[in-house]
Formats: structure tokens, sequence, C-alpha cells
């Protein structure tokens, strides 16, 4: 990771209630000790949770929204727009997920649509790509990445506000991790997309988080390869091991 700074997202996907977060933040989140210098958390409840999260969750952590709209205020039924978030103080919003594009159908550019709205209004983007299992046994993992991060750059000029967060489709809730050295591979040839596509400047600072089945098990491994910066968590971002993971990084 260099300079840059850390990172862990929590996502939480279609997950819990009320009293849940209220409890994880008292009981968790609120609680971990960390170098806020060399670490962010940003946790992403579902929307309708956003202000009770505000509310609870301590100020030295970031919440964001799980997805954002492409397009600005207007008549699109069940969206929320990039500008309602920067209203409402959400700075954060995660798009592109995999579940997004593959069980919602999202493609690269809408996605990259949606990048692109998010930035006019200020939010910090995480980013996410990643190949399914059968891309990766043909061969095409550095492809399908790379269409992803083409199709954004197509439509965003400043990379200082996103994150990128790799996700094998095939590793995410599936308990099954890309080992330390699948990832690593991966995230170098990220880093060199972004030097040649984007800057140089770009390809130091912006943050590459691996996403797909981390656990307090496998975090300090993955943690110790140099563009791995940090980490996107679905499922053990719900438990009280989200802390183990963070103190990998710290
Ligand atoms: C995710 O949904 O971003 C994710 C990585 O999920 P999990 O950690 O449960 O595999």
């Amino acid at each position: 990771s260099v300079a840059r700074k850390l990172l862990v997202g929590g996502n939480w996907k279609s997950h819990g209630s009320l009293k849940f977060v209220k409890n994880f933040a008292n009981d968790t989140l609120n609680k971990i000790v960390y170098d806020t210098s060399k670490v962010e958390i940003v946790i992403a409840p579902v929307s309708i949770h956003l202000k009770d999260a505000q509310e609870h969750i301590a100020n030295n952590i970031h919440i964001s929204a799980q997805n954002s709209s492409a397009f600005e205020d207007g008549a699109y039924t069940g969206e929320i727009s990039a500008s309602q978030l920067a209203n409402f103080g959400i700075g954060w919003t995660i798009l592109g997920h995999s579940e997004r594009r593959h069980i919602l159908g999202e493609s690269n550019t809408f996605v990259a649509s949606k990048v692109k709205i998010a930035d006019e209004y200020g939010l910090n983007t995480i980013a996410c790509i990643g190949e399914t299992l059968d891309q990766r046994e043909a061969g095409d993992t550095i492809k399908v990445c790379t269409d992803q991060l083409d199709a954004i750059r197509a439509q965003v000029d400043d990379w200082s506000r996103i994150v990128i967060a790799y996700e094998p489709v095939w590793a995410i809730g599936t308990g099954k991790t890309a080992t330390s050295e699948q990832a690593q591979e991966v995230h170098e040839q990220i880093r060199a997309w972004l030097n040649e596509n984007i800057s140089e400047e770009a390809a130091n600072n912006t943050r590459i988080l691996y996403g797909g089945s981390v656990n307090a098990g496998n975090a300090d491994e993955l943690i110790q390869n140099p563009d791995i910066d940090g980490f996107l968590v679905g499922g053990a971002s719900l438990k009280p091991e989200f802390e183990s993971i963070v103190k990998a990084c710290n």
C-alpha cells in the first residue's frame, strides 16, 4: 500500500433491521480502536437505514449508500439520486457491485453513468469490478476488469474520489477467497492500467480494495500485498469479526 491510506468497507447488502444498526454500532463499530490517519472505515447499510446509521455510528466512520442513480432527480421511480445523497450528508456510494451487475442486469456503461453523476455531486465512489468463474477459466480476468474500468474512464476524468474494489464474483459470499497471489496479480494489473490510462498520480493514489469472502482469518495475509489497499467486506461486516479485519489493516 506504500503511502496510501487503507480502507475497510462494510457492505451490509439487504441485511439488517433498525435494531441491528443501533446494536452493531454500539457493540462493535464504535468500539474499534484504530489509527484514523492510516485506515478509513466506510459502512454501507440499506438506504432506509442511512439516517439511523448516521445517528448511531461514530463520526470517524463514513456512511455509504450501496447504490445511487444514473440520473439526476426526476421521474425515475425507486431511484435515489447522487444529489439527494449529498444533500442528506452521505459522502459515499458503492457502484457496480456484482450483485447489481449480474442479478439486476447493470451494464458497464450504466454503472459508469452512475459513477459520473456521483462524482459530479462530490460523492466518493467504491467502484466494484471483477470476473465470473467462467471468465477466469477462459483467461479473461484482466480483460473483463479493464473493460469495466474503460467504461468508467469514458465518462469520468477525475479519479481522485474513486476507490476500486476488485471482487472476483466467484469469491463473493461463497467462502472461496482468492489466494493472496491471485489477488495481488490482478491488483498489480489494475494499477498498471491506471498508470497507462489515467495518470501516474492516479496509479499511486487510488486505493484498490480486495473483496470476496474476506474474514478475520485471511485479512492479515491479503493485506501484506503491496497493491492491496484494504477490503470490501460483505458477510463478515455484519459480525464482530469485522473489528479484526480493521485491525489487520492498522
Ligand atoms: C461483497 O459483497 O462485497 C463481498 C465481498 O461479500 P462477502 O465478503 O460476503 O464475500
